[in-house]
């Protein structure tokens, strides 16, 4: 079983309409429910649920501190490779921008680990395009044993990769792949992503139940806010989230709300929600599932940052740079996208202490793990 035997019994356009039908009832069934389903997921994301926003943020926010206290655990992203084949629409690393290719060498990796190491990370997110002949499983093997000794956590941002490759590099340390869906909408897929590996839907949308069978220690999914229509879209996100902690239920799950930002390229969003529908969209995966890991990245404004660490986000990179070889100034690379919030790693902790929590910058020992 994969979850593409569940998606392919559902409509996008049914789930979508489904969606839009919800009512103020609907919602309020939804936010008295101590432990709300799908259908009240739906209502939650629903335009419905527009005036209860207040109330829900509460109710996400009371969940949240009860089971991961006041803290907000950070990370950074280190961009090993802009090479790639795929022609990602929205993505400014897109094979067909004229932009400076390069792939980090050992000494140039080493150098941004000691610039990152500076800002005091324990946890470390490397992220590459798709580009297998140099970026590859030799590759990856390589890097995490150049980079183990300096981090306590080593996760993926990178291709989708074979189930036995993935067990090679869980049994070297590697702890989490993040591997985004961008739209469950199969119709649509395509349009965006034209060439190139990207272009299966189908091998995409069954990574991570090869992650899960490897044993991986966690696993990030989501969809890119602004493809599609962002609610529907989070209604299969949230159905490929239920269906993951059933099937692989000793492995921990994280949700992230990247919304499409200004690149390299001309593709412009259609329907990206606008800052108040994210906190509905945050909150209602709160109510939804207290345990997972919700993650905020730097393309977001400061202000709503600051603001979303009282909502329910649990994780979030501060000091991020999108270049390859751009914390030790290495290369030349251009931006995957603009960072919006661009304050140090050291403002960010101060500016969540100011709130009233606590910035985690090692969250425990692999050791320690069961
Ligand atoms: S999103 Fe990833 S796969 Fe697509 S073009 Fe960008 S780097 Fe390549």
């Amino acid at each position: 079983m994969n979850f593409s035997n569940i998606l392919n019994k559902y409509s996008w356009e049914s789930v979508k309409n489904s969606i839009y039908s919800k009512t103020d009832n609907d919602v309020k069934n939804a936010l008295e429910k101590e432990h709300p389903g799908l259908e009240d997921f739906k209502a939650l994301i629903s335009p419905a649920a527009a005036p209860y926003i207040e109330q829900m943020a509460m109710k996400s926010s009371h969940l949240t501190q009860k089971r991961f206290g006041k803290t907000i655990q950070l990370y950074l992203p280190l961009y090993l490779s802009n090479e790639c084949l795929n022609q990602c629409v929205y993505c400014g690393f897109n094979s067909e921008n004229q932009i400076e290719r390069i792939t980090l060498n050992d000494d140039q990796i080493i150098k941004e680990v000691k610039a990152i190491k500076s800002f005091g990370y324990e946890h470390i997110l490397l992220v590459t395009g798709d580009f297998p002949e140099k970026v590859n499983l030799e590759y990856f093997k390589n890097v995490i044993r150049l980079i183990k000794p300096y981090f306590s956590q080593i996760s993926f941002e990178v291709q989708p990769l074979e189930q036995p490759e993935y067990e090679e590099l869980v049994s070297l340390g590697l702890h989490t792949v993040y591997v985004y869906q961008e739209t469950y909408n199969k119709q649509k897929y395509s349009i965006y992503h034209p060439k190139g590996k990207k272009k299966d839907f189908v091998y995409r949308l069954e990574t991570p139940d090869r992650l899960g069978r490897a044993a991986i220690y966690k696993i990030g999914i989501g969809s890119l806010l602004g493809l599609e229509d962002w609610r529907t879209d989070a209604f299969f996100t949230a159905l490929h989230l239920k269906y993951l902690e059933q099937a692989y239920w000793k492995t921990k799950y994280s949700i992230s709300f990247p919304r499409l930002r200004p690149h390299a390229g001309r593709f412009k969003p259609e329907s990206s929600p606008d800052e108040r529908e994210l906190i509905q969209l945050i909150t209602a995966f709160r109510l939804f599932d207290e345990d997972v890991e919700l993650s905020m990245s730097s393309r977001e404004s400061r202000k709503f940052r600051d603001n979303s660490i009282k909502l329910g986000i649990t994780c979030m990179s501060a000091g991020s740079r999108t270049d390859p070889g751009g914390y030790a100034n290495c290369s030349n690379a251009l931006e995957q996208f603009e960072v919006h919030d661009d304050r140090s790693p050291r403002e960010i902790a101060h500016m969540i202490k100011e709130n009233g929590y606590e910035a985690v910058w090692k969250d425990w020992d692999t050791c320690l793990q069961v």
